[in-house]
Order: C-alpha cells, then structure tokens, then sequence
C-alpha cells in the first residue's frame, strides 16, 4: 500500500500571536490530517525573539528591574494564551507545566548572563530559542484538544543537527535526514501529529543553535527534505510571493508559480514573505515549496518550483525594493589600469565583515561603486579611508546614504533585449535619476539606485511598464 501524502505545515509568528489563531491553527490542522500525513513546524509567537534578544542584552548590561519586567510579561502572555487555547483541564495543565518549566529554565539562563555580564554567541542562541521552544508544546496542546494525536519537538530533538555557527548554523543534512527518520517517520505512519519548534536546533553534541532570523521557514524545509514531503507549506500573513509591497503598489498581485531561482532572487532583494536559506534544501532535494496565507488557506497562494514557467511575451515577475542601503563611490585618476584595486577594496571590506550589496564600475575605471546595509557605512568609509587615501590607490571616498535599490526580477529577462531598455526609460520618464546600475550574470535581475525619496515612485513606475498588475 502506498503511503498518504506527507505535508509540512510551518506557521509563522503572526500566525499564532494570540489563542484564537492558534484554535485556527489547530483547525487547519486538523483538516489537512484528514487526508494527509502532517509535521507542523511552529515560529515563536510574533515579538517574542525580539523581546528575549532584548532580555538577552538586558540580562548582560544588568538592568535586573526592567529584565524581571520583561520576563513577567513573557509569562503572562503565554500562560494566558495557554488557558485560552486549550478547553480539556488535562491537556491544559499538562501544557502548562511545560511552559512554566521552560520559561524557568530561560529565567535561569539570563541569570547566568547577568552573573558574568557577559554574552557568547552561544549563550544568546540559548536565550532565543525560548520563543519556539514555549511555542510548540502550546500549538501541539490546541491541536491535541481537538482529538488528534501530536508530540511536540525542539528541532534538536526532532533530530535537526548543525554545524557550531551559532546564531546562523548550517543543517548537516545526512545526519538529520537518518535522525529525523528515526525520530518522526514511525510517528508519522502511526498518523501522530509531530510539532516542531521552528528556528532552533543542535549541535552534534547537543547544543542548540539557531537557524537566522527568519529560519523557522528554513526549518519547515529542511524537514520537508529530510522526510521527502509530498508539499511544503509555508503559512504566513500574506497570499503568498507578490509582484511588488501592496503597501506601495496597491494594485500588485499574488505570483502563481515562481522558480525555485526566481524566489531565491527575490528573497535576497529583501521579500519578506520567505527566508532565503529555506530555498536550499527544496532545491537540493527537489520539492515542491507553496507559500501560503493562513488566514486563507483556500487561496492558492505561490508555489516554488524547479520549473522555469515563464509564460509567453513575459519578462519581470516582481519589483523589489531595499532600504536602508547606502551607496559608496571611490574614484580619481590614480585607479585607471591599476590592477588589484578592486580586491584590495573587497578585501578591507570583508576584513571588517561589511556585507556588500551589490557593485559597478565604469568603463573608464576612475570610479567603483558599492551599495551595502546603512548600518555598515560608518565601519566601512573609515575603513577605506584608512587603507585608500594618500597610498596612491584613490582620490576620494564618497558616501551616500539616502538612497535605495529597486529590482526587477524575472528568468523571463534571460536573453531578452531591450528589457534594460524599457526598465530605464519608464523611470527617466517619471523625472527619477537613477545613481548606479547592475545586473548579476544570471540574468534573473536588473537593479539600480535611485534616491530614497523616489524610490516607491520607481517600483510604481516598473510595475506599470511591466504590467504586473495583469496575469501574463
Ligand atoms: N522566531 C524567529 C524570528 O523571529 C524565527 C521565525 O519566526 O521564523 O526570527
Ligand atoms: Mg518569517
């Protein structure tokens, strides 16, 4: 006999903010066990990993008062959502004590920190996988007061294990793949509903590390790979990978069907609805990825996959746009045929861990620019001041930090000319002047700088041109 469909069900932080969507939550749950083999990945609910990174800091600069402040409302709001998500007094209590324990078990931990006033990579990793690990024992608690049969798991213990990056580990996926199948395969042939704690894991000796912000998505396929799941489901606020913020463009639309090349490019240009990291595993193992709304399940939402689905004549999918990017130009005369400047710039760069964005350079080579997070751009002109200036390498280090990029992504730009073109024209016609210009060797994107103020007028302008306001 074949085995049901197997899905993965990972809900974010807004998803499950309060007791009556985690008894929505359940619901859905409940719905799609009636058909289907399911593991429920659950985020922390929504502001919990910024509350505990706060506590974290709290704890080390020993501001005990408002630290004990925070911890109370932590408790309070769980405890509360626990009595109303869960109607049978047995499961209730039993959650219960669980959070009680856990959130002790935190209290402890930031002890720790404020005894030593200090903080390793570590110990915060500790600290923040609080969130999901109260999380999970209450979405499984809602879920089994519905009848159904779950067991909830931090993701260590669903047998997720990493590398030592703490704060950004890396899933070592053959050792997860034989844990998690000897952990969850026979519960999920038993139609046990296994719930994971999204974000967290371990180290091969059993240290928990976190996945990235974010990383619960990552979570979600990372078990969707490792139990070769039928579908992936990424339930979060929104209907799923849009052609640009409705926020901006009020008339964007929902993407049907995107590439796993397509999301990943669009994720790195800052969309919100997935993690960038979660593509890896569904693209290494071939799964379909659907992200969804959970609010609205029955809308289809965006599915991810290796297929390239470009329909006829169409050329951009999405219009994306970063802020809080600054912009660096070096220049002078002293760097025309000068080999090895653009290294040694990188090189000072990745020295001081300065992430860069995205980089040109004119033809005459008297100039180089880069965009990278405006957060950086004190570190990094200083930086470049330092090692360029006076040496003969560069005459000036100028900054800009008004500024933003739009992008516009699409494998349906791949070979086709004069779509530069059109994206250049539709933004000189709305008087916008665009600063620097780029497009990767992939093809999939064009992007570009413009001033900050100008920069929604940009998407606005693109989305038009390109009528993304239309199916294709
Ligand atoms: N709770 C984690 C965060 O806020 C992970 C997640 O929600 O995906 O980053
Ligand atoms: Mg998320």
């Amino acid at each position: 006999m074949s085995r049901r469909r197997r899905i993965v069900l990972k809900f974010g932080g807004t998803s499950i903010g309060n007791a009556e969507r985690i008894k929505d939550v359940a619901k859905s749950v409940a719905e799609a066990a009636k058909e289907n083999q399911v593991i429920v990945v659950a985020s922390a609910m929504n502001g919990i990993t910024d509350t505990l990174i706060r506590m974290s800091d709290l704890a080390k600069s020993c501001h005990l008062d408002k630290l004990r402040s925070e911890l109370e409302k932590l408790r309070e709001r769980h405890l509360q959502v626990v009595e109303d998500s869960i109607s049978n007094p047995k499961i209730r209590s039993e959650v219960r004590k669980t959070v009680e324990e856990r959130i002790n078990a935190l209290e402890k931990v930031l002890e720790g920190i404020s005894i030593l006033g200090e903080m390793t990579p570590r110990s915060k990793d500790r600290v923040i996988s609080f969130g999901e690990q109260i999380s999970a024992p209450i979405v499984s608690g809602a879920i089994t007061d519905l009848g159904l049969k779950t067991k909830h798991f931090t993701g260590g213990e669903a047998g997720i294990v990493t590398d030592d990056e703490f704060g950004e580990a890396n899933p070592l996926m053959n050792i997860t793949k034989m844990k998690t199948g000897k952990t969850l395969e026979p519960l999920l042939n038993e139609g046990v509903i296994p719930v994971v704690s999204g974000f967290i894991a371990a180290t091969q000796t059993g240290e928990i590390t976190t996945l990235g912000r974010g990383g619960s998505d990552y979570t979600g396929t990372i078990l969707g790979a490792a139990l070769s799941a039928d579908d992936i489901w990424i339930c979060t606020d929104v209907n799923g990978m849009m052609t640009a913020d409705p926020k901006i463009v009020p008339d964007a639309r929902t993407i049907p069907r995107l590439s796993y090349a397509e999301a990943l490019e669009m994720t790195v240009f800052g969309a919100k609805a997935l993690h960038a990291r979660s593509l890896e595993p569904v693209m290494e193992y071939n799964r379909p990825l659907w992200v969804k709304n959970t609010f609205d399940l029955k809308h289809p939402g965006t599915l991810i996959t290796r297929d390239q689905n470009v329909a006829d004549g169409e050329v951009a999918k999405s219009v994306a746009l970063i802020r809080d990017v600054a912009m660096i130009n070096i220049g002078g005369a002293s760097m025309v045929g000068k080999p090895g400047i653009a290294a040694r710039i990188f090189q000072i760069l990745g020295q001081n861990s300065i992430n860069i964005l995205m980089i040109s350079q004119s033809v005459s080579e008297a100039n180089i620019s880069m965009v990278l997070r405006r957060s950086h751009l004190e570190k990094a002109v200083s930086a470049l001041e330092i090692s360029l200036l006076g040496k003969g390498f560069a005459n000036q280090v100028n900054a800009e930090d008004d500024v933003a990029v739009v992008a516009i992504v699409g494998a349906g730009m791949k070979g086709a000319p004069g779509v530069a073109a059109r994206v250049f024209k539709a933004v000189a016609d709305r008087g916008i002047n665009v600063r620097m210009i780029a497009q990767g060797s992939s093809e999939l994107n064009i992007s570009f700088v413009v001033k900050e103020e100008e920069c929604e007028e940009a998407v606005r302008a693109l989305h038009k041109e390109f009528k993304l306001n239309q199916a294709p």
